[in-house]
């Protein structure tokens, strides 16, 4: 898959999320012996399972932006705004915000655009190689994305973020209401216009986690499951094995995939890797009244609705929290008022009953993911961080992370993306 095969290594993956998964999956392409382990089960919950599923080289601007600066200050005073920045007073969640309005500016979402651009289309080529494999287990609906505005100044808002796609060569249609109503000739759409990327896909992702799991086992990847790892044992400048209650695993290469919970693993090496929760919620319709053909985005609520077989998923919100994964009822409800205004047909009665899910995305302060090795240890690596665009950037994350392990330079530039920048 990666051209010539490097020495096979033992290979610990920490984390069985999309972004371990992946990972394990391109390491074991190349002949390693890998293991994963993961403190969940096979089926424990954990973000990759209740996101919604799209597959997106369209998402070229950081959560760390300009516009995230506006929306987070204005969600001071509404717990219902589609993002939210609580007021605390925690020190490590102050520096957090400080590193997030540092980076937030113009100019650093000009620079992180086009590399997102470039790992986000690498990563759409695996998820076509992925589902080549796997068609049942990954399927990959290829319908696009449309983003639905309802409002004059949320289509603007859209209109500039198609301005800097077009600019670095991704597909973009502009569409109005009538055309883009045409391509959902079954919906009611009360938009004022719409911008479709149709590059953009979309998956299943508890399917996908499913399929790469048996798919490792099948592959001879060593799984433990139910299997926390408390710490990391050092040997001089290397990691030699990690402990577990069931005692310690070694191996020669170690992947901290770990989601929200990987910068407590970095710390045991004093590798800081400031990560802020950035919590959603999903909840999925089995048998909805209407079933869009594309995915889309609700632009002026960040709510995304995904077709998934015959169900179909909302998901959004994202309030910057530590590792609490509580449901607050009152963002649910600001979702389920939201929908109506943009899809007439549905009404709070297709609602009740919902059970809502919630996960929590790993945010860095500067929106973009941590992928690379560390100067920390020598044959440590770390695969976190991708915040909102973690399913979409994982098959990416997998192959480089197996490039550097192998020795090979990777296909993208990865130098934003290093671990120590905040070091
Ligand atoms: C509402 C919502 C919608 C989203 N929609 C999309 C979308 O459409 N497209 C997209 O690209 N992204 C989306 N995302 C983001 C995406 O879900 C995440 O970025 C991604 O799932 C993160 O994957 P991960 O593997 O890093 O983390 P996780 O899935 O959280 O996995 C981390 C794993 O590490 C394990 N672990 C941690 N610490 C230890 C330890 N010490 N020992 C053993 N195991 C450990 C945990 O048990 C867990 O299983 C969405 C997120 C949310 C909340």
């Amino acid at each position: 898959m990666n051209g010539r095969l490097p020495a096979p290594r033992q290979v610990v993956v920490i984390g069985g999320g999309i972004a371990g998964l992946a990972t394990a999956w391109y390491a074991a392409q190349d002949g390693h012996r890998v293991t994963l382990i993961d403190r969940g089960g096979p089926e424990g919950d954990r973000c990759s399972l209740g996101n919604a599923g799209m597959i997106v080289p369209s998402h070229i601007v950081p959560l760390a932006s300009p516009g995230s600066v506006k929306t987070g200050l204005l969600s001071l005073a509404n717990p219902r705004s589609p993002l939210r920045v609580p007021a605390r007073f925690d020190p490590e969640y102050l520096r957090w915000c400080w590193q997030f309005l540092r980076a937030a500016t113009a100019s650093r979402v000009a620079l992180a655009a086009p590399a997102l651009r470039d790992l986000a289309l690498l990563s759409r080529r695996g998820y076509e190689a992925l589902t080549l494999l796997w068609p049942q287990g990954v399927p990959l609906a290829e319908h696009g994305l449309l983003m639905l505005a309802r409002t004059a100044h949320g289509l603007r808002e859209e209109l500039d973020a198609a301005k800097l796609a077009q600019r670095l060569g991704l597909a973009v249609e502009i569409l109005d209401r009538d055309a883009a109503a045409a391509l959902e000739p079954h919906l009611d759409l009360t938009i004022v216009g719409a911008v479709r990327y149709p590059l953009d896909a979309h998956s299943v992702p508890q399917r996908v986690v499913a399929t790469l799991i048996a798919g490792l086992a099948e592959a001879g990847v060593e799984l433990h499951w139910n299997t926390e790892v408390t710490g990391l044992r050092r040997s001089g400048s290397r990691v030699a094995a990690v402990a577990t209650a069931a005692g310690e695993i070694g191996g020669e290469e170690f992947v901290i995939a770990g989601g929200m919970w990987s910068a407590a693993l970095a710390r045991d090496i004093d590798l800081p890797l400031p990560l802020l929760s950035g919590k959603g919620y999903s909840f999925t319709l089995a048998a909805p009244r209407v079933l869009p053909h594309a995915g889309a985005i609700l632009t002026e609520a960040r709510i995304a609705v995904t077709p998934m077989g015959k169900a179909l998923r909302f998901a959004g919100t994202m309030e910057l929290c530590g590792l609490d994964r509580s449901i607050d009822q009152r963002r649910v409800a600001a979702m389920i008022d939201a929908i109506p205004r943009y899809y007439p047909q549905f009404g709070p009665a297709d609602f009740a009953g919902i059970t809502p899910w919630a996960g929590l995305r790993p945010c860095s302060p500067d929106g973009l993911p941590y992928i690379g090795r560390t100067r920390r240890a020598d044959n440590l690596l770390v695969a976190t961080g991708h915040a909102m665009m973690g399913f979409s950037l994982a098959p990416a994350t997998g192959r480089v992370i197996s490039d550097l392990i192998a020795g090979r330079e990777p296909p993208v530039p990865i130098n934003l993306y290093s671990p120590d920048r905040y070091g």
